[in-house]
């Protein structure tokens, strides 16, 4: 490899950004500019200009686009081990390590980090500790509570203030709702417990210390920021703090993509960046180099916001525009999607390269159901639920009580696995615990349920067998007997559940640090997450199912973009403010720039009301609003009932909810 490979196919505007040199750099340009393979590319040239990995800091908005980007600079710059060095992940996962590391000065004993669904556990255990619950009806559920506490944290908004604005339904239980929030505070702090919004809170705590902030700013030479589009202010704050004047900073992102509002982030950070650091020198990038002209075209229509502002197809055009795909309700859409994915495929275009992608992971049900019938094999990334992941956190939960005693969440949890044990006795017996760690074991079999003793007794005696200075092979192996027993009788379904905890297991037990293992797999759990369909080989070919969420950044030749209609796309949730409306339509927005050659759109007329259960009832659901009768003339029109294209294109959508010729759902109703 020569120098010139991180310089090779780059158009003007790009080599002057990978060619810059050290002072602050915004590269805001649309989807499939080249923005992501300009920051690569800048990577590879500076390590060739000998730039220390180590002092490079590479930020992301996954895992695995962080370690996708080093792998691309090593092959670039031919020094694939100086690549690997370089710092890179997600602000989250790199927070976690700053905070590891600089615990003493936090105060921190133990580092134990809750995942979403901690944080819910842990606001649960408090809600009836504190009698939130019942008397007063209509509270507001957890996971609201929780979402007003993390919008607080993350824009430094007070409580109060942002139940006023965003949660006004809620005002009339501020109090409650503050009252539970400051309990979860402090339960989190005497337990060294910390959820995401506290990891990064605490990064930049530690970058605002005089001291340990000036070592940090003088660890890294470069900060690298990807998709800087979905930042939060804290995020802003830390990126700021690690580079007050812009000297090494390079940040690049699509202020029309920003889908993260509810994280509290804003759009406009990257113009906000380039104004307020006066040499920033800003580089707009105009070409697309990844789509077809037809497809962009409609993706410049859905585009909210300048309407200057249009993406100019690089590519020759294809002449095959996008489809509008109406078909009658979700079972039809499943069908018609795996019918089109299996055309295509025919057509020339591997599974790998197709995807498809839902506002919510629930959107795939249907389709899940249909590809595993028809042997179509895929793989599902994003809005992984509750349920798929619990038997994995269980275990999890087992080497987070052995790591850390007082992490009474995971106690709860893995005590609400024994058979006898209900919440109320779990919620009592997680405190002993917590309090006293395995030493008070005896006090809380006796605390137990009768029916409940032998088999308590018996897990914690697995536990307490081990602890944080044993061997990590040893704690697995410990936790696994202890575990393995309460998830047999716990899960009917097992056996299918056991292969992932098999998995997680063994890659626990090959760690040096497990510790370090459990949080990041809080953090990002992408690769734990055992999906029900088997993994397939690498070799293999599958399809992609995302939320669009997940599928930021990326790119598919063929992308299926199902449930395009009201009340999934935009979502019912989202339309009780103006500014909710709007992320919707960028978030479609980044579902139609992902399609490089083929882009088809689905919208059932009927949906069900349940995403899953058989008993749901069906209503009549539209195309969604942000296909207006312009967007639609730049669509060919398909209609399944027929499976022929409909002329003229884009005039002539059926009316949603027409007559099916057959009518499976009449008698949904009843059940209703
Ligand atoms: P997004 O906003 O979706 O993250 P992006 O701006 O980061 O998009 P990239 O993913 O970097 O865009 O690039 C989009 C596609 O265009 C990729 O396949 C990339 O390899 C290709 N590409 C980028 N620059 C060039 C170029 N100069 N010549 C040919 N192809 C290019
Ligand atoms: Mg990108």
């Amino acid at each position: 490899m020569t120098g010139t490979d991180a310089l090779a196919g780059l158009d003007a505007a790009q080599l002057q950004a990978v060619e810059h040199g050290d002072g602050p750099l915004v590269i805001a340009a649309g989807a499939g500019t080249g923005k992501t393979r300009v920051l690569t590319s800048r990577v590879a040239r500076l390590l060739e200009a000998g730039a220390v990995p180590e002092r490079m800091l590479l930020l992301t908005f996954t895992r695995r686009a962080a370690a996708s980007m080093i792998s691309r600079a090593a092959a670039l710059c031919g020094d694939a081990q100086a690549a690997q060095r370089i710092a890179g992940g997600t602000f989250h996962a790199v927070a976690h390590r700053v905070v590891v590391e600089h615990a003493q000065h936090l105060g921190l004993v133990d580092v134990t980090v809750l995942d979403p669904d901690d944080v819910i556990d842990l606001l649960d255990l408090l809600r009836s500790e504190h009698k939130l619950d019942g008397t007063e009806k209509r509270l507001p559920t957890t996971r609201t509570i929780a979402d007003i506490g993390s919008r607080a944290m993350n824009t430094g908004t007070p409580a109060r203030k942002v139940i006023e604005e965003q949660f006004p339904w809620a005002l009339e239980h501020a109090d409650a709702v503050l009252a539970l929030l400051r309990h979860y505070s402090i339960r989190k702090r005497e337990r060294g417990l910390l959820d995401f919004d506290d990891l990064l809170i605490a990064w930049r705590a530690l970058v605002r210390d005089p001291d340990v902030g000036a070592r940090m700013r003088a660890r890294w030479d470069w900060v690298l920021v990807d998709e800087y589009q979905d930042v939060n202010s804290l995020q802003v704050d830390i990126v700021r703090g690690l580079a007050p004047d812009g000297q090494g900073l390079t940040v690049v992102g699509d202020d029309a993509q920003a889908i993260y509002g509810f994280r509290g982030a804003s759009a406009g950070h990257l113009l906000d960046l380039a104004e307020t650091l006066p040499d920033a020198t800003l580089v707009r990038l105009e070409r697309n180099f990844r789509s077809t002209q037809p497809i962009l075209d409609l993706a410049n229509e859905v585009r909210p916001g300048e309407l200057g502002l249009r993406l100019r197809a690089d590519r020759p055009d294809t002449g095959i525009r996008p489809s509008l795909v109406v078909c009658r309700n979700a079972d039809d859409e499943a069908r018609t999607v795996a019918d089109r994915i299996l055309a295509a495929h025919v057509d020339g275009m591997p599974l790998r390269e197709q995807a498809v992608l839902m506002r919510t992971g629930s959107h795939s049900a249907q389709l899940e159901v249909e590809l595993k019938v028809r042997g179509i094999p895929f793989h599902k990334f994003g809005g992984i639920g509750y349920l798929e992941t619990s038997h994995v956190r269980d275990l999890l939960a087992s080497f987070r009580v052995v790591l850390n005693p007082a992490d009474e969440v995971s106690w709860y949890r893995l005590l609400t696995r024994h058979r006898a044990i209900g919440k109320v006795s779990a919620r009592a017996l997680a405190g002993i615990l917590a309090d006293g760690g395995i030493d008070r074991a005896a006090d809380a079999v006796a605390a137990a349920p009768a029916k409940a003793r032998t088999g308590l007794a018996s897990t914690l005696s697995l536990l307490g067998a081990v602890d944080a200075t044993t061997t990590v092979p040893e704690v697995v192996e410990a936790c696994r007997g202890a575990v393995d027993p309460l998830l047999r009788a716990h899960y009917p379904d097992w056996q299918r559940r056991a292969i992932d905890v098999d998995g997680i297991a063994q890659s626990a037990a090959r760690q040096s640090d497990l510790r370090m293992f459990v949080s990041e797999q809080a953090i990002d759990p992408v690769n734990v997450a055992g999906d029900w369909a088997k993994k397939p080989e690498l070799d293999e070919d599958w399809v992609t199912l995302s939320t669009i969420h997940s599928a930021k950044g990326l790119e598919f030749g063929a992308v299926h973009v199902i449930r395009s209609c009201d009340g999934a796309m935009p979502s019912d949730m989202a339309l009780s403010t103006p500014a909710g409306l709007v992320e919707e339509q960028r978030l479609f927005y980044v579902a139609l720039t992902r399609a490089r050659d083929t882009l088809d759109v689905y919208a059932p007329a009927r949906l069900p009301t349940h995403p899953t259960s058989f008993l749901a009832r069906h209503v009549v659901a539209k195309p969604s609003r942000f296909l207006t009768a312009e967007a639609r003339a730049l669509m060919d029109a398909v209609d399944t009932a027929s499976g022929v294209v409909v002329e003229p294109a884009g005039a002539s959508v059926p009316a949603a909810g027409g007559t099916p010729r057959i009518r499976l759902d009449e008698f949904d109703d009843l059940f209703a």
